[in-house]
């Protein structure tokens, strides 16, 4: 980091030294885009970074629900509003226990650059609650959901801020959301996207995430390795909407994907993940994957243990922040792993992605590889304006073509700045460079 990046670093640390998570994501981006900052003085002259780490609007409030025995249950509700420079807010909702300011502003601050890599014209936002929906009833999430929006609904529009979902908000959750902005608005509009397909929501809108970074992923192996997913063993933590559909992905263009996890564990399949069996526990009944087993002789299920112990080719951490630590790096390591492609939103703890780049694995940031997600929640957005829905091969057809380019992007920015081709930096300096333009073009607000 030069004298500039680093001040601006140092007084943001200094501020909010407890916000662990926004620091580590500021430092990632800040420790890549120093060819970017040289290359325009505009950049230091008009403050730049220091905007892009202040929000420009967090809204935090109470939400008061009713649980199933009657009991009024009190939750935090949080907006980050980041970033608007090239478009509406945009990012999604997390519901879980852990959410605090300081993750929502790390996935915030990594939603407005992964937006720009889209090529879409969306901001940057993200939001949630600290309710955790284990163990709730379909009443109980409805009514949270309600009084959730209760509040939300005077923040968000259309073409304002339009979230989606994340961790614990899947297409139900979308859904109770809609409702009740609908009726607290009395408009029927494209306010959130993953909405069902009956009223607005776009096909392969649920497949997305996981789609796209397999169409990145394929796209890096063929450019870079002249290789592909075909005959390679993949490991995919978690088994939510991510992983689900990553790991169907990857078994279509000839993976064998052996091991998912939750919470609580993993499973190990020898004869390969049985997709249809973990959708029904994981989709369905809601369970825990452990039970997997139940149903797969061959099957084990390791508590309490990652994924990252098992041998394979091709990492795919799906899960959550700070995922891979150091130690499991050195474990993928030590097994020969060749790549690893974030599907999660910084998964990969610093010291792991060191140790990744040292070692010569190809690491690819979630902010570029999971990008497919925000890209087709983009083109919702598109549909919902034209009043018309597309086919699930040209959303997907559209996506691929959105996934291509962010890696050409990546590259091409990474080898203007003589970095080769290197994806991380590429990655982070093509998206800081579109954002930080159209700020300098809209004047001092
Ligand atoms: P889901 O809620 O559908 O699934 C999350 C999965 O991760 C579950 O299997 C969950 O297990 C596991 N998990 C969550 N927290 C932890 C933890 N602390 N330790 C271990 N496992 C954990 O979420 P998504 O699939 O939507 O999101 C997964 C990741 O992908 C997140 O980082 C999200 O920000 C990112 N992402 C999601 C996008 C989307 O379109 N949905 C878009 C881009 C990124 P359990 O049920 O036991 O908690």
């Amino acid at each position: 980091m030069s004298n500039y990046t680093q001040r601006v670093y140092d007084s943001l640390a200094a501020r909010v030294p407890w916000e662990k998570e926004f620091l580590q994501a500021v430092h990632e981006v800040f420790s890549s885009i120093q060819p970017a900052v040289d290359a325009n003085p505009a950049i230091e002259q008009y403050s730049i970074l220091e905007r892009m780490i202040e929000p420009e609007r967090q809204i935090n409030f109470r939400v008061s629900w009713v649980d199933d025995a009657g009991q009024v249950q009190v939750n935090r509700g949080f907006r980050v509003e980041f970033n608007s420079a090239i478009g509406p807010y945009k990012g999604g909702l997390r519901f879980h226990k852990s959410v605090n300011a300081s993750i929502l502003k790390f996935l915030g601050f990594e939603q407005v650059y992964k937006n720009a890599l889209t090529g879409l014209w969306m901001g940057g936002g993200k939001g949630g609650s600290d309710f955790d929906p284990h163990g709730k009833s379909e009443g109980e999430v409805m009514r949270f959901c309600q009084a959730f929006m209760s509040e939300l609904f005077r923040h968000i529009g259309p073409n304002t801020d339009v979230p989606a979902g994340d961790i614990g908000v899947g297409g139900r959750e979308v859904g109770f959301l809609f409702g009740q902005y609908k009726r607290l608005v009395n408009e029927f509009t494209g306010v959130l996207t993953g909405k069902g397909l009956d009223f607005g929501g776009s096909l392969a809108r649920t497949e997305a995430t996981g789609y796209g970074l397999c169409y990145y992923t394929q796209e890096v192996l063929r450019v870079l390795m002249n290789d592909s997913f075909e005959g390679k063993i993949v490991s995919v933590s978690g088994s939510g909407n991510v992983s689900i559909f990553a790991t169907e992905k990857a078994q279509s263009m000839g993976a064998t994907v052996r091991v998912m996890s939750d919470s609580s564990g993993y499973i190990y399949d020898p004869d390969g993940i049985d997709l249809a069996l973990v959708k029904k526990i994981k989709l369905v009944d809601r369970a825990r994957i452990s039970v997997y087993v139940d149903s797969r002789p061959n099957a084990k299920f390791v508590a309490g243990k990652r994924v990252w112990e098992v041998p394979c080719d091709i990492a795919l951490p799906c899960a959550t922040q700070n995922e891979i630590s150091a130690d499991d790096a050195q474990d993928l390591i030590k097994n020969g792993v060749k790549m690893v492609a974030e599907g999660a939103n910084m998964p990969t703890t610093p010291e792991a992605i060191e140790a990744f780049r040292a070692a010569g694995v190809l690491y690819c940031p979630g902010k570029a590889s999971n990008a497919g997600g925000v890209a087709v929640s983009g083109l919702e957005m598109s549909q919902d304006s034209l009043r018309l829905q597309w086919t699930f091969e040209e959303v997907d057809q559209r996506l691929q073509n959105i996934m291509t380019k962010i890696v050409s992007d990546s590259l091409a920015a990474a080898n203007k700045h003589g970095l080769g081709n290197d994806l991380m930096n590429g990655a982070n300096l093509a998206g800081f460079e579109r954002v930080a333009g159209a700020m300098i073009a809209q004047g001092v607000i």
